[in-house]
């Protein structure tokens, strides 16, 4: 018997249309729908008895945090389905790093969960997209993918949602691991490195219904610590900073940020290098993004903390 693979399909420019088969820019993204997806490759046909679920059909520069809640929800759903052998999610490359990232700490699935995507859309000359859908449902059909934490397969690649990062703006290898590189290859899938960070499993999915806001700012030379407190007048309840370096803190941010630290705001220091550790005894730094979407989660676990003494 086949394994059984259900798609999750969000949008993208793996469901991208253009009037265009050479203009890879213009286009409208989450066009297509995912019966239609799975038409234009029919050896998945030979692979896997496909489910499908049309979640969402967005750009994922318009993703949120309530649709990576709703995302990470439909994954758990599908994964606790005993008939379901796998799960795969198509999306937009803007942000899959970050959706990805999230499922990645809020579930820790017994069963591969892959997400794939296209850098050209569905209409291109040469889509990459019906290649990166079969990989990732191959990946997702494989046992060896499972306990692996969320996986990202695009352009032949294997990676490990919690390391990679879109890192080229139109390249079909768009995608990268900077510290560690890819866990293995898709076709046919081998891994060949396990993912190094633990696999984190920091909240229940269960109980969060939103999560805090948290800014990133952009820390350049000369730039003023006065947006601190932008952040935190618009809102914000915690702020990550992306440092240049080995996130190096400017002098002129030092007090700025000690007093909102006194206040209660947590500042957290990343590097906007994108890869590499911040000092010589620690472990790989995070990038802003992925370091954000962590913090959003820990206020989001504080939130439903009773305080100390006031515990029912
Ligand atoms: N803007 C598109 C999206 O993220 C880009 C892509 O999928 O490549 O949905």
């Amino acid at each position: 018997m086949k394994p059984r693979i259900h798609l999750i399909a969000t949008g993208g420019t793996i469901a991208g249309a253009s009037p265009s088969a050479t203009d890879t820019t213009d286009y409208r993204a989450g066009t297509l729908t995912i019966e239609a997806l799975i038409a234009s490759v029919p050896p998945l046909a030979d692979l896997a008895e496909l489910t499908t679920e049309q979640l969402y059909k967005l750009d994922s520069k318009d993703m949120t945090p309530r649709h990576w809640l709703g995302l990470a929800r439909a994954i758990e759903a599908a994964v606790a389905q005993e008939h379901i052998d796998g799960v795969v999610i198509t999306h937009g490359t803007d942000t899959l790093e970050e959706s990805a990232f999230f499922a990645d700490l809020v579930l820790t699935p017994d069963k591969p969960v892959v997400f794939t995507c296209a850098m050209r859309p569905a209409t291109a000359l040469s889509p990459d997209g019906p290649m990166n859908l079969y990989n990732a449902v191959s990946v997702a059909c494989d046992p060896s993918a499972a306990g692996l934490g969320v996986l990202v397969v695009t352009n032949d690649r294997i990676h490990a949602a919690r390391e990679v990062t879109k890192a080229h703006t139109q390249a079909v290898d768009a995608f990268i691991s900077p510290d560690t590189g890819p866990l293995g290859w898709a076709r046919p899938p081998l891994i060949t490195h396990k993912p190094v960070r633990p696999i984190g499993h920091p909240v229940e999915l269960q109980g969060i219904s939103t999560l805090p806001r948290v800014d990133i700012l952009f820390v350049t030379a000369g730039s003023t610590p006065d947006l601190l407190q932008a952040c935190i007048a618009a809102g914000a309840r915690g702020i990550v900073l992306a440092l240049p370096g080995h996130a190096s803190v400017p002098e002129s941010w030092k007090g700025p940020i000690a007093q909102l630290r006194n206040k209660g705001y947590p500042v957290i220091e990343t590097s906007r290098t994108g890869a590499g550790p911040l000092t010589m005894s620690t472990e790989m730094s995070r990038t802003p993004t992925k370091a954000r979407i962590e913090l959003m989660l820990e206020l989001s676990i504080s939130d439903r903390t009773p305080p100390l003494g006031k515990a029912s």
